[in-house]
């Protein structure tokens, strides 16, 4: 069973990884005079941003996210994710600085490109409780709040109480008392 899914998995990434050769080869062609030396091409299952591309080796790799274009789609954000990741590979074969400079910049705007990283949103890690009332709350990053509706009805200056769970687990199956968070991180 798990093989099966494993291997639908490799069958998959293969047609991606393929799409992606294709996509590069017609974007060299037609927005970069075919300048770009062709990379190896890689996919991570776990990259929160779009993509990026590893210098300093025999040839630059770039690498694609799968859950980045899972979500955002792999037809337009795909071409803006390459685009984005060429001009660093351009600018790399010009034996210019290649980080987000200023030309780098230019040279995403002159090609319709992003000219900043994009990445998937944090999922939420945090929940936090009104001890009054018991509405819930959910944070990227810890806080110290009080619950706006009890706080403004002047009943109580109702501080959150931390509960944890780590997405993507519901809430249904929250551990029975508040965990501290720094024990789990
Ligand atoms: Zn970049
Ligand atoms: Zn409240």
């Amino acid at each position: 069973m798990q093989e099966a899914g494993a291997g639908m998995e490799k069958g998959r990434e293969s047609i991606l990884l393929e799409r992606i050769r294709r996509l590069f080869f017609e974007l060299n062609r037609h927005s970069f005079l075919g300048e770009i030396p062709e990379p190896e091409f890689g996919l991570s299952r776990r990259l929160r941003l779009s993509g990026y591309v590893q210098f300093g080796r025999r040839r630059p790799r770039m690498v694609l996210s799968v859950p980045y274009h899972d979500r955002f789609g792999w037809d337009g954000e795909l071409e803006g994710t390459l685009k984005h990741e060429m001009v660093h590979l351009l600018l790399h074969a010009r034996n210019r600085p290649f980080g987000h400079t200023r030309e780098f910049r230019r040279l995403c705007r002159q090609i319709g490109g992003r000219d900043y990283s994009q990445a998937l949103p944090r999922p939420f890690r945090y929940v936090y409780e009104c001890p009054r009332c018991r509405r819930t709350f959910r944070y990227r990053r810890r806080v110290k709040l009080a619950c706006a509706a009890c706080t403004r009805d002047r009943i109580w200056p109702c501080v959150l109480r931390l509960k944890v769970w780590l997405s993507p687990k519901p809430p249904g199956r929250m551990p029975p008392r508040a965990v501290a968070a720094d024990s789990l991180f």
